[in-house]
């Protein structure tokens, strides 16, 4: 880039550390011509453009601050919140584009929402996609359905993939007859 100061097309790196959270690199540089130094921080580059236009930084926090505001009431932990919004942050940032909409991210996580709980993925939704009938809500619980049938369907007989739920628990005997040894 060039200097600040004389606008002279290059620089001179004289010394690169990575910040404490590692999401950026601070760079000290010197210009060759003018020989002032200057700082560059270099980060990775993820805007979220609004729908009034204005671009603001990718925040995970608002993510998980908008899903919190649907899951109210329901059994969702703050713990399941912060792994829905590492999920979409990386699957904003899988895409490999710098640039997103609010509908992009929007999009990211009706997905894990949809997993995570259902009744706030439907209030999620309805917002999202601005529902405004009945119809609105029939057609999405529809999809719903569709898709947990097509899940039963697709799903290995016997792989029991529910989180947590397990039939053979550990040191589940109770009480079994142990055969007596003196049995003589
Ligand atoms: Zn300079």
């Amino acid at each position: 880039m060039h200097c600040p100061f004389c606008r002279h097309p290059d620089s001179r790196v004289v010394d690169s550390r990575t910040t404490d959270d590692g999401t950026s690199i601070r760079r000290r540089r010197q210009c060759p011509d003018c020989s002032r130094r200057f700082t560059t921080v270099e980060t990775c580059s993820l805007m979220v453009v609004k729908r009034s236009g204005v671009t603001e930084p990718f925040s995970r926090t608002k993510v998980i601050n908008g899903v919190r505001k649907a899951c109210q009431g329901r059994p969702v932990t703050e713990d399941a919140l912060a792994q829905l919004g590492q999920r979409v942050e990386e699957a904003v940032r899988a895409t490999g584009s710098a640039e997103l909409t609010t509908h992009d991210v929007g999009l990211a996580i009706l997905g894990p929402l949809q997993e995570l709980d259902l009744v706030a993925y439907l209030r999620f939704a309805s917002v999202y996609r601005a529902f405004d009938s009945l119809d609105d809500f029939e057609a999405a619980v529809g999809e719903l359905r569709d898709q947990r049938e097509k899940r039963l369907d697709e799903e290995p007989q016997g792989a029991g993939r529910e989180p947590g739920v397990k039939d053979c628990g550990p040191g589940g005997t109770g009480e079994v007859p142990v055969p007596a040894t003196a049995a003589d």
